[in-house]
């Protein structure tokens, strides 16, 4: 599946390919704040549509993973990472995807708060 994702305002633009069943929904303080509901891929199947000048980036506690947002509309559709073998991830917030049935989805809860 290919799917479109933007901030609110349109100043970030993005494409994903892949298959969307599951998503992760993380108790920590970040990600509950914010809302996310994740979406891992390799970075190889994501595209960003805009200049890498449009985002914001956020990091915390090791600041290896960079929480990109939007400076204008303040949305923060996704995030880049490495999972446990090393391989660089992209973090989809599957909120700002076009066509996506949020409902339809299996939500893994992550007590990220335990970490
Ligand atoms: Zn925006």
């Amino acid at each position: 599946m290919h799917y479109e994702g933007s901030c609110h305002c349109g100043q970030i633009t993005f494409e994903v390919e892949g298959e969307l069943e599951k998503v992760m929904e993380c108790n920590c303080s970040h990600c509950s704040r914010k809302g996310y509901l994740l979406w891992f891929v390799p970075l190889a199947d994501f595209t960003l549509n805009s200049p890498e000048s449009a985002l914001s980036t956020y990091t915390f506690n090791q600041h290896v993973i960079k929480h990109h947002f939007c400076p204008t509309c303040g949305c923060a559709p996704f995030g880049f990472g490495a999972d446990r073998s090393g391989a660089e991830t992209a973090a989809i917030n599957v909120r700002c995807l076009e066509g996506v049935e949020l409902t339809n989805l299996e939500r893994v809860p992550v007590d990220g708060r335990a970490l």
